[in-house]
């Protein structure tokens, strides 16, 4: 394979991670996340839900506060402590102007210049059918970035809430893209990743057979092998730059 993708950007200081579910940050894009968090950026996660309907054996009012609870020791082994969530329902996330709202007033609290989201196509590269929920936010955090900058979008963000258009986003990076264009090499970080990934233990459980550590180290081993090759180095996390 030829190396094709281009080094991430980084030159900004604070990001926000966009995604649907627990474990989404973790299966595409933890690695880099420690990489730039080691390097002193600034990030934070932002949920649409808390992946209630994510265990089949577990009801969803169990499993909704497990699922947050694995999420926020997730994001703490990469080095992330500022973790929100919105009360979207896991499974039938609607992509619409209330959903767009809150991603919108997301981005007004945390004020990044750069905004990760996660694969909003209909397919992944290997082919396979993405979820509906993720091509919902996917897509709505895509436009939530100009809604955020626009005072007359969402007025009543500013008069109820009292926040004020940002307009400081730069960059958006898609992880997860069937069309990665930019990555981060990730072999210092990809320990870290394991264990981030492999918090997710429940969920992980019910999804596999094998060990959740188990489970973890082989995705991400492959996946960010399969990066790396395009990339140049060993493991890398690949990002589609808007
Ligand atoms: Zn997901």
């Amino acid at each position: 394979m030829t190396e094709s993708l281009e080094p991430m950007p980084t030159d900004w200081q604070r990001a926000l991670v966009i995604v649907a579910h627990p474990d989404d940050v973790e299966f595409a894009a933890c690695a880099a996340v420690a990489s730039w968090t080691d390097a002193g950026h600034e990030v934070s996660y932002l949920l649409a839900s808390r992946g209630e309907a994510g265990i089949d054996g577990v009801p969803p009012e169990e499993a909704g506060p497990l699922r947050e609870r694995e999420q926020r020791e997730s994001a703490a082994l990469v080095g992330v402590h500022d973790v929100r969530f919105l009360d979207h329902r896991d499974g039938v996330i609607e992509s619409g102007t209330a959903l767009r709202r809150d991603l919108a007033r997301g981005i007004r609290e945390v004020r990044p210049d750069l905004v990760i989201t996660f694969n909003h196509y209909d397919r992944w590269g290997f082919g396979g059918w993405n979820s509906p929920d993720h091509r919902a936010v996917g897509r709505a955090a895509l436009d939530a970035v100009g809604d955020a900058g626009n005072r007359w979008i969402f007025p009543e963000l500013v008069t109820e809430a009292g926040l004020h258009p940002w307009k400081g986003v730069r960059r958006i990076a898609v992880a997860g893209s069937p069309h990665p264009t930019h990555a981060v090499d990730v072999g210092p970080t990809l320990d870290r990743a394991v264990g981030s990934l492999a918090a997710h233990a429940n969920y992980l459980a019910a999804l596999t057979e094998q060990a959740p550590e188990d489970m973890a180290r082989d995705f991400l081993h492959r996946t960010t092998a399969e990066a790396g090759a395009s990339f140049g180095t060993e493991h890398a996390v690949a990002f589609e730059l808007v």
